[in-house]
């Protein structure tokens, strides 16, 4: 089976586990050096699976796993220059804070430095590690003072400050966010449509594997757009129409904010390490709102602050 994998580079989470039951049978000089292989082999087609592995096969110790710690920071996804050539067919699953958990934990077992590398990756590629997708929520599980983690949750803490600071409008224009994970042809048609403060409605009429393609690639994004496929004709037509959904997802998050903020959602700049409530609550909210804690407010407080 392990041979298999190493040969494939096809295998994903669900296989972890009988990886690692299999690697776990082996004397420790021979599994390190495979779960070496298996990084080197499908980190670029199998990035989270080989991520988790690494987080698992830690546990074991470090001994051993700096080449696979290694070949994982260099397939880290984001950059497009380095991107695995994919199959057509193929569309790059987007990124789970799962991931960055996965691989904080792996790489700072292994090597401190390693772990300082793959934040500062994260950092360089917005597109790819969205704040309010992957970093945010990642952040909330990593301790403190794990290796890499002060510059993500330096980064997290900006974002939510500006955030919570910024006047709740909706869009003055067609203007959206134009920040894409991909940088093929189409995709820049679509972020060039995505900036374009006049165009509200964008139809490509492509092959399937481009549509679903783009379609992927808004998907990722989180771009505030609606589409639909227009079975008129040949090829068949994506038809993209700009929304206000990004607006309409922070009216939600500042509405609980109020309902949870005691201070009225305005939060205060003066907390505990002038981190405040009201980023404490924006953490909260990438989750559905809690039931009513059974924390008195201030116990609730100090947990929350505790957390970050
Ligand atoms: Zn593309």
């Amino acid at each position: 089976m392990l041979a298999d994998v190493v040969a494939s580079g096809g295998h994903d989470a669900r296989d972890a586990g009988a990886i690692l039951d299999a690697l776990g049978r082996l004397p420790s000089p021979d599994r390190t050096a495979l779960v070496e292989r298996i990084a080197q082999g499908t980190a670029g087609t199998a990035f989270a699976a080989c991520a988790g592995l690494l987080a698992r096969a830690a546990a074991w110790g470090p001994t051993g796993l700096h080449g696979a710690a290694a070949a994982l920071v260099r397939a880290m996804p984001g950059d497009p220059a380095r991107a695995a050539p994919a199959l057509s067919w193929q569309r790059p699953a987007p990124m789970a804070p799962r991931t960055v958990l996965d691989l904080l934990a792996g790489l700072g077992a292994v090597d401190p430095a390693l772990a300082g590398q793959a934040a500062a990756h994260m950092l360089a590629w917005p597109g790819t590690y969205g704040m309010d997708a992957v970093l945010v929520p990642a952040v909330r599980d990593v301790p403190a003072d794990a290796p890499g983690a002060g510059p993500l949750r330096a980064a997290c803490m900006v974002h939510l400050r500006a955030r919570a600071e910024e006047l709740l409008a909706p869009p003055a224009d067609w203007r959206r966010d134009s920040t894409l994970p991909c940088r093929c042809p189409r995709c820049m048609e679509l972020a060039r449509f995505l900036d374009d403060p006049e165009q509200r409605t964008w139809v490509l009429k492509a092959a399937e594997a481009d549509r679903s393609h783009v379609e992927g690639t808004i998907r990722t994004a989180g771009c505030d757009l609606d589409t639909v496929t227009d079975r008129r004709g040949r090829p068949y037509s994506l038809v993209c129409t700009k929304t206000q959904a990004s607006y309409e997802r922070r009216t939600r998050q500042r509405k609980r904010l109020c309902c949870t903020d005691p201070l009225g959602g305005a939060g205060t700049w003066s907390g505990v390490g002038g981190f405040t409530l009201t980023s404490d609550i924006d953490l909260a909210v990438q989750a559905e709102p809690a039931p009513p804690s059974p924390f008195s407010q201030a116990e609730a407080q100090a947990h929350e602050l505790a957390r970050v």
